[in-house]
């Protein structure tokens, strides 16, 4: 089966769905995207996706180029063209093709909308969970915006690249002062010794993520003590357990940091319960 691209307005098959060469995503990164995760044929956490797809669109003076109930059909649409049980939904939008000029084109330009779904390896995913990932720590060299989801992701692409070859799944950002931000891809976690989970606020320096903010519910519901507040790599190389949420992962058991076992190196209690636990706190739709 050939997989379908929505694009501005059109259903393609994916290998003859193109964007304009001036588009300015493509030319300057000047858009932004969302990832949502698929579970049973279903969009998990829509809405909140959504919500911050026009926040990020507002922070860049990216005009909504449809409504978000009309976004929100064509996102059905390719999960049911492309017939994915379990997987992933992409969003993009840019501010659109105009000639080369790194100023906002003119107020008429139309933004671009790119939509596809993939099916993810559902089981493969959970035997990654069953064993851990290994994460590696790099300098956090982003730009300060990073709460906005843009797609301007060299310094993410470079990092993962990093992780893959030292024989890591992802990259933990460690700011200036020593601090972790986030992954390259996911938002990054921690268990203390005396079983408080602890993350970074989300007011600076990383992306809010979804998959984090409903976990910050399954914590609550849990009765789990949790901490915002910001944590050292060495701290984490101490740490009984660490884990990174995202659409694509969800709740993923890290094992090894810097090539040091996290507690005693296998996923633990918190990550796999939090993990089992997040679907019955998320919204489908
Ligand atoms: N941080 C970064 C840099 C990301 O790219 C992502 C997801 O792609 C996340 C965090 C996790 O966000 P979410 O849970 O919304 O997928």
């Amino acid at each position: 089966m050939s997989r379908i691209a929505y694009v501005n307005g059109r259903y393609l098959p994916a290998r003859s769905a193109t964007v304009h060469i001036e588009d300015r995503g493509y030319q300057f990164s000047d858009g932004v995207y969302e990832v949502c995760e698929v579970r049973g044929g279903a969009i998990v956490d829509q809405q909140r996706h959504m919500a911050r797809l026009e926040r990020s669109l507002a922070e860049l003076r990216i005009r909504m180029p449809m409504s978000a109930g009309a976004l929100a059909v064509v996102m059905r649409e390719c999960v049911r063209r492309n017939r994915v049980r379990e997987g992933i939904i992409y969003l993009q939008i840019t501010r659109g093709v105009a000639r080369r000029d790194h100023a906002f084109p003119p107020t008429a330009t139309v933004p671009s909308v790119v939509v596809t779904a993939r099916g993810l390896d559902f089981a493969g995913n959970e035997r990654t969970a069953a064993e851990g990932i290994a994460v590696v720590t790099v300098p956090d060299n982003r730009w300060e915006r990073v709460d906005i989801k843009s797609i301007s992701l060299l310094p993410n692409v470079l990092a993962k690249q990093a992780a893959r070859e030292q024989g890591a799944k992802e990259a933990w950002f460690v700011d200036s002062d020593g601090q972790v931000t986030e992954g390259s891809s996911s938002n990054a976690w921690i268990v203390t010794k005396d079983g408080k989970v602890v993350t970074r606020p989300a007011d600076r320096g990383i992306l809010r993520g979804i998959t984090r903010t409903v976990l910050l519910d399954v914590i609550k519901a849990q009765g789990l003590e949790l901490e915002e507040r910001a944590f050292t790599a060495e701290e984490a190389y101490g740490a009984r357990e660490a884990f990174v949420t995202s659409a694509s992962q969800i709740v993923m058991p890290v094992v090894r940091i810097d090539d040091r076992p996290v507690g005693n190196g296998a996923p633990g209690l918190v990550a796999t319960t939090l993990r089992a636990e997040f679907h019955r706190h998320a919204e489908l739709s």
